[in-house]
């Protein structure tokens, strides 16, 4: 969704699906930014950076 986001600029879609009801701690919500994830990811991904950026432009 957010990759979809960033390439289509459908930010309306985004929120709809970011913002659905999903039980609490599924999305980028849940995530506390403790950094666990970042020497696991082979690929050197940002994981809790995109997080908080998702939050910031799509939550509602
Ligand atoms: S996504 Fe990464 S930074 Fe966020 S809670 Fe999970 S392990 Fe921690």
């Amino acid at each position: 969704m957010w990759y979809t986001y960033k390439v289509t600029g459908n930010k309306k879609a985004a929120q709809g699906y970011y913002n659905m009801p999903y039980p609490r701690g599924v999305n980028a919500d849940a995530c506390d930014g403790c950094g666990q994830c970042l020497p696991k990811c082979p690929m050197q991904v940002n994981i809790p950076g995109i997080l908080a950026e998702m939050r910031r432009e799509l939550k509602a």
